[in-house]
C-alpha cells in the first residue's frame, strides 16, 4: 500500500544524511552526492523485482519488467545546489520509490506495463556550470563540444570528474537507449515559486517549461568628462540601457504571461567621473508560447534600437543561449489535472519558468507531464526552501494516482 508518510520520513533521512546547517550538499559527483545515491540504492534495493543499473551518462535506474515493454518512466534528480533545500529534487526521485514499492507489491512485481524509476545524473549543473547533464545526454540534445571543455571552480575538469563516478564521458550519448520504451515519463517537482502558495492551492499541473532568449545588449556612445561636458552634448550609453530597464516590464506585462530580466549591467570606462561609453546589459526573456517569445524579443530590440537612437548612440546584440518552449503531452496534462482532483484539490495549470529534466525527456519525443507541489515562501536553492508536510503527502498521493492513470493508457494504447 502507498505510504506517503514514508516519502516524508525518508526525505527527512536523507536531509540528516546528506545536508548541514546551510542546507542540502548533494552537489553532482561528490563524494555527498555519492552517499546520497547510496542511500537511493538502498531503497530500490528492497522492492523486489526491481533491476538496478546505471547508464551511459551516470542515471540510476530502477526497473520493474511488465507483461510489456512499454514503460512508463518517473523521473527525479538527489543532486542538489550547494546549501540547497531539502527537497527540491529528491522528492521526486523519493516519491517514484514509494510509487516503485507500491506498484511491485500490488502487482507481486509484474504489473502491466514496464515501470522505471529515473534519477538523473547532475540536474542542476551547480558545479561545472551546465544543467541537465544526464537527461541531456539522454535526449541526444547535449552539447558534446560545449561540455567537454567545462571545468569546476577548482580548474578539475568534468571529463575527470565524471570518469572517478564510472562515466566515460565520450559515451554518454549511449544512455539514449534507456528511452527506448518508454511511453511517458512523469515527474514530481515543488513548484520553487509563489504561484500556488498565492492561490492557496497545494498542487498544480505543469503545462511545459518556457523557451528562454538570452542575449547581451551593448550600447556604444562616447566617454566624456563628467564636469566639461554639457548634458546636451552627451552620448551616454548607460542612459539608453537604463530606458531598457522599466521598458522590458511593459514588454512582459502585454506578452500575456511572460518574463523579461536585465540581470547584469556593466560599464565602461566605470569611474565617476566619466560619461559611460560603453554599457552592456544581458536580458533573459521567458514564454510559455513560442510566438509570443519572439514577439518580446522583437520589441526588446525595437526598443533598443529607439533608445539609442534618442541618446545618439549605437546598440549591438549578441545571443547567449535560447531554447524553444517544450510543452507536455495534452492527454498526460488532463489525468495530472485529474489526479489532483481525486485527491480533493483544485487543479491549476501552469508553466514551470525553471527547467528540468523532464523538458529533455519531452524534446526526446516521449509524452510527459510533471505535478508541482506548492513551495512555502516561493523560493528555493536556499536553505529556507519548505513545503507543507501534509502538502507533500498529498502530492505523493496524487502523483501516484497519476502514475495509474498513465500505465492504463499506455497498456491501452497501440502503439
Ligand atoms: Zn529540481
Amino acid at each position: 500500500m502507498l505510504n506517503p508518510k514514508r516519502t516524508v520520513a525518508e526525505l527527512k533521512e536523507l536531509r540528516s544524511l546528506t545536508g548541514d546547517e546551510n542546507g542540502a550538499q548533494r552537489v553532482a559527483f561528490t563524494p555527498t552526492w555519492a552517499k546520497a545515491r547510496k542511500f537511493l540504492r538502498e531503497k530500490v534495493a528492497n522492492i523486489s523485482g526491481a533491476e538496478i543499473h546505471n547508464d551511459a551518462a551516470g542515471n540510476f535506474w530502477a526497473t520493474l519488467a511488465g507483461k510489456s515493454e512499454k514503460a512508463l518512466l518517473i523521473g527525479g534528480h538527489i543532486d542538489s545546489v550547494p546549501n540547497g533545500g531539502w527537497l527540491d529534487g529528491c522528492l521526486n526521485t523519493l516519491a517514484g520509490v514509494e510509487i516503485l514499492r507500491r506498484i511491485a507489491e500490488q502487482f507481486k512485481g509484474k504489473p502491466p506495463v514496464t515501470v522505471r524509476l529515473v534519477d538523473w545524473c547532475d540536474e542542476e549543473g551547480a558545479r561545472f556550470g551546465k544543467s541537465l547533464f544526464g537527461s541531456s545526454a539522454c535526449s541526444g540534445k547535449i552539447d558534446m563540444n560545449e561540455t567537454r571543455k567545462l571545468k569546476d571552480k577548482d580548474g578539475i575538469r568534468l571529463v575527470e570528474a565524471v570518469k572517478e563516478h564510472g562515466i566515460d564521458f565520450e559515451k554518454v550519448k549511449d544512455s539514449g537507449k534507456e528511452l527506448k520504451n518508454a511511453a511517458a515519463y512523469i515527474e514530481l517537482h515543488i513548484e520553487q515559486g509563489p504561484v500556488l502558495l498565492d492561490l492557496n492551492l497545494p498542487l498544480g499541473t505543469v503545462l511545459g517549461t518556457f523557451g528562454v532568449e538570452r542575449h547581451a545588449i551593448t550600447f556604444r556612445g562616447q566617454a566624456a568628462h563628467s564636469g566639461s561636458t554639457p548634458m546636451n552634448r552627451r552620448r551616454d550609453a548607460f542612459l539608453a540601457a537604463a530606458k531598457m530597464a522599466s521598458e522590458i516590464y511593459e514588454i512582459a506585462k502585454r506578452s500575456g504571461g511572460g518574463v523579461c530580466t536585465i540581470g547584469s549591467c556593466t560599464t565602461k570606462p566605470g569611474i565617476v567621473t566619466s560619461v559611460v561609453e560603453e554599457c552592456r546589459i544581458t536580458l533573459d526573456q521567458r514564454h510559455l508560447d513560442a510566438k509570443a517569445l519572439q514577439r518580446m524579443l522583437d520589441e526588446a530590440k525595437s526598443a533598443g534600437q529607439k533608445f539609442a537612437k534618442e541618446g545618439n548612440v549605437d546598440v549591438s546584440w549578441e545571443r547567449i543561449w535560447n531554447i524553444e518552449p517544450i510543452l507536455f503531452n495534452n492527454q498526460l496534462i488532463e489525468f495530472c489535472d485529474q489526479s489532483i482532483r481525486e485527491t480533493g484539490a483544485k487543479p491549476h495549470r501552469l508553466p514551470s519558468g525553471p527547467l528540468h529534466d523532464a523538458a529533455e525527456v519531452a524534446r526526446a519525443g516521449v509524452p510527459t507531464v510533471m505535478m508541482f507541489v506548492q513551495s512555502l515562501h516561493g523560493i528555493s536553492h536556499n536553505k529556507i526552501e519548505d513545503t507543507k508536510e501534509e502538502h507533500l503527502e498529498l502530492a505523493v498521493t496524487a502523483f501516484d494516482k497519476l502514475a495509474d492513470k498513465a500505465m492504463v493508457w499506455i497498456s491501452g494504447r497501440g502503439d
